[in-house]
């Protein structure tokens, strides 16, 4: 409420001020990249990202199966295809295993990228996502794009807090983006950000998603078609004063899920804790049922008891968009899809 009344005070509550100037900063120094850009959702963030990094409409990104929506929503915006590679069974996200095998099979080098053989376009992107808050293997998902010419983007949009070997999930690519929805970690209304280490793609990221417009005292000059991704200063001040509160939400959430975890010891169900080599940030709880059948009756008993438990998202690939998409193996994406269950995680639980 402080932040709000001295934004509305200030009268800039629009799209700029010094809330975002200064929620910028603090994810920079939270997450340990150089250069953060606020923006006005994740999905924007992922779609600036994509453009950044050369995604076009001749380009294919590939990625899991197993996410919301957002991701292959920010890669059709570019013009692009999704092709489907699997996840990993125990972190949830995208398996480097099942990105190798793909790009040995499927791939060959040509002008210093990384060509589909099936369909002749080219690769140019890779966009792994941090599975409700758990880092997948980031490491090496990041070694293999490198040795294959393709752009690694991480879709953070789960894992503010998360950290792999240490390292904040977000910084092991090109580009990443967060999200800072009302259902996330810590929210803003409605936001996201980029971050990055490169300059020159911060500036860029600056510039195309507040309309590109070149500084001038008065004229209106505009070097490219530009977009208005601007986050306005007053969900800025929200994000400012979310920030300060991180570290109480991360503790909450932890402790809850120790809770859980510790309740969940000598049950047939099992409960969704970190892995070894990375720090989660239990954004939502998960645990898995021994098969859909029993996952079906878990969530009608407990719904039906007023307990909020929801399935892990449909795949991609069922979905009318994105069913005739490549793909490789997706059994471990099939197994979870069958057997994910979110179970209560609010922050003042
Ligand atoms: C929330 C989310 C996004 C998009 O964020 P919005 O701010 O809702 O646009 C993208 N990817 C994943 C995996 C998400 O969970």
């Amino acid at each position: 409420k402080k932040y709000l009344n001295e934004c509305i005070d200030s009268t800039f509550v629009s799209s700029v001020g010094q809330f975002v100037d200064r929620f910028e900063v603090m994810m920079a120094e939270y997450t340990g990249a150089k250069y953060a850009i606020a923006v006005v959702n994740g999905t924007a963030a992922l779609e600036i990202a994509l453009k950044l990094v050369g995604v076009d409409e001749q380009s294919e990104v590939i990625t899991q199966p197993l996410s919301f929506i957002a991701t292959c929503n920010a890669i059709s915006y570019c013009g692009a295809t999704p092709v489907f590679v699997d996840v990993d069974r125990d972190t949830m996200g995208l398996s480097p295993a099942s990105l190798l095998a793909f790009l040995k099979e499927h791939t060959e080098q040509k002008q210093g990228g990384c060509y589909n053989k099936a369909t002749g376009k080219r690769i140019a992107a890779v966009v792994p996502m941090h599975t409700f808050g758990h880092p997948c293997r980031i490491e090496e998902v990041a070694s293999i794009s490198k040795q294959y010419n393709i752009s690694l983007v991480e879709d953070a949009a789960e894992s503010l807090g998360s950290y792999y070997k240490g390292q904040h999930t977000g910084t092991f690519g090109k580009i990443a983006a967060f999200s800072f929805n009302g259902n996330k970690t810590i929210t803003t209304g409605g936001g996201g950000m980029l971050i990055t280490d490169d300059e020159a793609l911060a500036t860029r990221a600056k510039h195309v998603t507040t309309t590109a417009k070149v500084p001038h005292a008065y004229e209106f000059v505009h070097d490219e078609v530009g977009y208005n991704y601007r986050l306005p200063n007053i969900n800025a001040a929200l994000g400012c004063a979310q920030m300060e509160t991180l570290a109480t939400v991360l503790n909450n959430k932890r402790e809850l899920a120790l809770q859980y975890a510790a309740f969940f010891i000598n049950q047939p169900i099992k409960f969704v804790q970190e892995m070894p080599d990375t720090h989660a940030n239990y954004w939502l709880n998960a645990v898995i049922l021994k098969d859909k059948q029993e996952r079906d009756s878990f969530l009608q008993a407990t719904n039906d008891a007023g307990v909020m438990t929801r399935p892990i998202w449909q795949l991609m690939t069922q979905l009318e968009m994105f069913k005739s998409c490549q793909k490789g193996d997706l059994s471990h994406a099939d197994w979870l899809e069958a057997r994910v269950v979110n179970i209560p995680s609010g922050v003042r639980l």
